[in-house]
């Protein structure tokens, strides 16, 4: 079983056990609704044709329908999407918006193709998978890999085959604002990340301004967090991703970084910084760390190395349950993934109103929205963890759970 379907089956498992769940309870609340593999073979630009398994999973929809990114990534398995679906159910429980957990993924290296390749398997991945994305079915989104022009493929891809110019209600979110995207999503996860710091730093008393801050992955998530924590006075001292690092003890310029990176696709080699190998950023001296790149990242084997006062989840599952017992044991305080990395999903529940309603919101609302639900259900969780006397991972869970099983009792136990 893969790892980052373990933490999940174990995070759900041990929120179980504390809110005492009875057997037939636990059991409607694990097991996802639906978890498919297809299997693509688009012709690509170059004449060849690939053969893709791409995954669909819903876990549970008694809230909502499904809601949840697509991975696009060489090694996602069907394990990492039930998973990953899983998380779902729990952040919009949490995060109070009226979905319930999906998760897709595409097994292909984004990096080895071109835009129009690219576009290919994306339209493939639509027709393929199509009786499974839907307003009342599952909704997806950005997520590792895939980015706003790979949802504007879905949402054409599937209002082609209607024969129409729009969809009938909202079929993918984290679109480009010309196609009825929101402004503010694609930033919405980094920020919302932030938001998240700034609320504990507030309960410990910490200035930000004062804060050294080291970030893994430098992709949507990262470079915004990086960017907008920077921007609250936060010196980053530390970036890494996939082919490499880079420390600076003084804070680095971060739009010369994202410069940097958008020309040569990573932030290795950035001048204004020294070269470290990727691995030793979480070794670094400093006070918050974001791991904002893949699950399972943070593991027994390094937990005991990072020297972060905060560890605020911008990944989905970067924390094994083993490292998680160690970081708590050393008093390190883990802002959990359903909590810290919401914002994302809030706003994509924004566009999915906006696009239901024909409605349009400012930047200065969506902003608002996302600032105020994040610093509102930061501050319930930390006051349950306070009373409670648990991590606020636990917390978090707890409350989270306890929202899906409310509405599968509510729905009842017949079909
Ligand atoms: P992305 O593809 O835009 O960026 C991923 C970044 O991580 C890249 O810089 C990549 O090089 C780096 N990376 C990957 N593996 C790494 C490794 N082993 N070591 C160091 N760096 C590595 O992806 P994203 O959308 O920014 O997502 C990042 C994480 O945040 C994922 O776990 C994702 O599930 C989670 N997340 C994303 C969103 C969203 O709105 N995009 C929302 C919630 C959670």
């Amino acid at each position: 079983m893969d790892s980052i379907l373990r933490t999940s089956l174990h995070n759900f498992e041990s929120a179980a056990e504390r809110l005492g769940l009875d057997e037939s309870v636990r059991r409607r609340v694990l097991g996802p609704k639906e978890k498919v593999e297809v299997a693509i073979n688009p012709v690509l630009p170059n004449g060849e044709t690939a053969n893709v398994k791409v995954f669909v999973g819903r876990h549970n929809d008694a809230i909502g329908p499904a809601k949840g990114g697509i991975r696009m990534t060489p090694d996602v398995t069907l394990d990492d999407i039930t998973g990953l679906a899983m998380e779902m159910t729990w952040k919009t429980s949490l995060i109070g918006v009226p979905f319930g957990g999906g998760k897709s993924g595409i097994r292909f290296d984004p990096a080895s193709i071109s835009a129009d390749a690219k576009e290919i398997i994306i339209r493939s991945f639509t027709r393929g998978v199509r009786r499974h994305i839907g307003p009342e079915l599952y909704i997806p989104a950005p997520d590792m890999g895939t980015t706003e022009a790979d949802m504007a493929h879905i949402r054409d891809c599937i209002s082609y085959s209607e024969g129409t110019s729009i969809t009938n209600g909202c079929f993918v979110t984290g679109k480009p604002v010309v196609l009825g995207g929101i402004v503010g999503r694609r930033e919405a996860t980094g920020k919302g990340v932030v938001y998240a710091v700034l609320a504990m730093c507030e309960k410990l008393g910490l200035d930000i301004g004062s804060t050294r801050v080291v970030v893994q992955g430098f992709g949507n998530v990262g470079s915004v967090a990086a960017a907008e924590i920077a921007r609250h006075g936060a010196k980053v001292v530390g970036v890494a991703d996939l082919s490499g690092g880079v420390a600076n003890a003084d804070g680095m310029d971060i739009d010369a970084l994202h410069e940097h990176c958008s020309q040569s696709g990573t932030v290795a080699g950035f001048a204004g910084a020294t070269e470290i190998d990727k691995d030793e950023v979480f070794g670094l001296d400093c006070d918050i760390l974001i791991p904002a790149a893949a699950g399972s990242q943070i593991t027994e084997e390094n937990a005991d190395s990072i020297r972060a006062k905060i560890v605020a989840e911008g990944a989905n599952a970067p924390t094994t349950p083993q490292a998680d017992e160690i970081l708590n044991r050393r008093g390190v305080l883990v802002i959990p993934d359903i909590l810290c990395n919401a914002g994302g999903v809030f706003v994509s529940y924004l566009e999915y109103t906006q696009e239901t309603q024909r409605e349009q919101m400012t930047l200065a609302e969506v902003e608002q929205r996302l600032a105020d639900r994040m610093r509102q259900r930061f501050g319930e969780v930390h006051e349950s963890a306070r009373r409670e006397g648990l991590s606020m991972r636990d917390a978090a869970m707890n409350m989270a759970v306890r929202g899906v099983v409310e509405a599968v009792t509510a729905r009842g136990f017949r079909p």
